[in-house]
């Protein structure tokens, strides 16, 4: 039998373990790839006649999934890279929301471009990333964001955001919140510089191109900077599984900062930069602290390179994951009186 590429096509319960980077094994009762438009209109024409519920995933990598889902998981594979409009100093890049993130940062590199190095080898696709407003070393996509495309999964209407309509704000965006489950984001169109601009005070991006002779520096050698450093620390969620940052750092008041600092004179915590009377603890430092670096239990670890990476080595289930979960947050609340909250997406039932 052929099936027409323009056909969508889905099966009957697929184990989602190879689709999401903690390698939990949970089923799906319906799953389709998606490689068009038109497959995501026939995706939610699937969902009305069903009436269940839709669960858009890209590389998985900011999910935990606990249950087995009862409706449609669509993997947004959709291609596409091109120039929508172009100055003497500005790219307008519209790229399509199944393109993998790094790959995109990559492209950009190569062109000599500049904006978006400092986000190489963040995983994922690049529909993701305005989700929560990908950020590292210094730079968050907002910064080199134009507006995105995404199709009202209630409506079928193409809408678009502009920045101010996303909402950005550390990790996070009106996608996580109002506008949550309401949309599949379908295109993004970043813009980056023609000229030479580069954010390179983080601290240990800094150190590593101390090294470098400030006329050899580009977007390239950047980029090159921040994967080396990423490689030394994060483990490739291929051999551990794993979700990046399981934990938010926690937005504190000045007061609990000082209560804290006066216990642990050692704390890492910063001015937060978008509300100067707060201050963003670093959570890796507060498990680390807390004796969570390379700690095992029940088949679980925080990473012993970065105790924020909460790592799933033997693909166990989302119920045990979070059972584990449970403990490590109280801890750090029997411990620093915070409480821990968890960045990726958990889906239960
Ligand atoms: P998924 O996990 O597939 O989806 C995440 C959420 O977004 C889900 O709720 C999903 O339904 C929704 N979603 C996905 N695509 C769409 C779409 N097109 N339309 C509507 N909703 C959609 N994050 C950072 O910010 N900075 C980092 O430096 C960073 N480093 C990481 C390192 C590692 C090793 C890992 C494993 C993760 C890291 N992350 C980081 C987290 C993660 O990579 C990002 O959040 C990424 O943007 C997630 O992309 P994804 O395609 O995998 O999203
Ligand atoms: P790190 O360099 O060890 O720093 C620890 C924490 O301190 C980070 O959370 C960072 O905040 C904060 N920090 C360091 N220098 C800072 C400065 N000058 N001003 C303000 N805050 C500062 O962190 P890491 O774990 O190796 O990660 C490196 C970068 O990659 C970070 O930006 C991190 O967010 C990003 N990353 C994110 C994920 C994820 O899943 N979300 C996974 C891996 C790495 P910020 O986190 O706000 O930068």
């Amino acid at each position: 039998m052929t099936v027409s590429q323009n056909t969508l096509c889905v099966q009957e319960h697929q184990c989602l373990q190879a689709y999401n980077t903690l390698a939990v094994p949970v089923n799906t009762r319906w799953f389709a790839d998606v490689y068009t438009d038109e497959h995501i209109a026939q995706a939610l024409a699937f969902v009305t006649e069903k009436r269940c519920p839709l669960l858009v995933l890209g590389g998985g990598s900011n999910v935990v999934l606990v249950d087995d889902f009862v409706g449609l998981t669509i993997h947004l594979n959709t291609r596409g890279i091109s120039i929508e409009k172009e100055t003497d100093t500005e790219v307008f890049l519209s790229v399509a929301a199944g393109e993998n993130w790094h790959d995109t940062v990559m492209y950009c590199v190569d062109q000599g471009w500049y904006g978006i190095e400092n986000l190489a080898l963040i995983p994922g696709s690049v529909g993701a990333a305005p989700i929560q407003n990908i950020g590292a070393y210094g730079v968050e996509l907002t910064q080199c964001f134009a507006y995105l495309e995404a199709i009202d999964i209630h409506t079928g209407r193409v809408q678009r955001f502009d920045r101010d309509a996303c909402e950005f704000d550390y990790r996070d965006s009106v996608f996580k919140r109002e506008a949550k489950d309401q949309y599949i984001i379908t295109r993004v169109v970043l813009v980056l510089s023609k000229q030479a601009q580069w954010h390179i005070d983080y601290p240990v991006l800094q150190a590593y191109l101390e090294t470098v002779n400030p006329e050899e520096l580009s977007s390239a050698v950047i980029a090159q900077a921040v994967i080396d450093i990423r490689r030394s620390k994060l483990p490739h969620p291929n051999d551990i599984p794993n979700a990046g940052s399981f934990f938010k750092n926690p937005i504190v008041s000045a007061e609990v900062y000082n209560d804290i600092q006066q216990r642990y004179p050692n704390v890492v915590g910063y001015v937060h930069s978008r509300q100067p009377l707060s201050y963003k603890l670093a959570a890796g430092w507060l498990l680390d602290n807390a004796g969570w670096k390379g700690t095992e239990l029940d088949g679980f670890a925080m990473h012993k390179e970065q105790a924020l990476v909460l790592t799933n080595p033997q693909r166990l289930s989302g119920v045990a994951l979070l059972a584990f979960v449970g403990h490590v947050k109280a801890d750090i609340r029997q411990k620093y009186a915070l409480e821990l909250e968890v960045e990726p997406r958990i889906y239960t039932r």
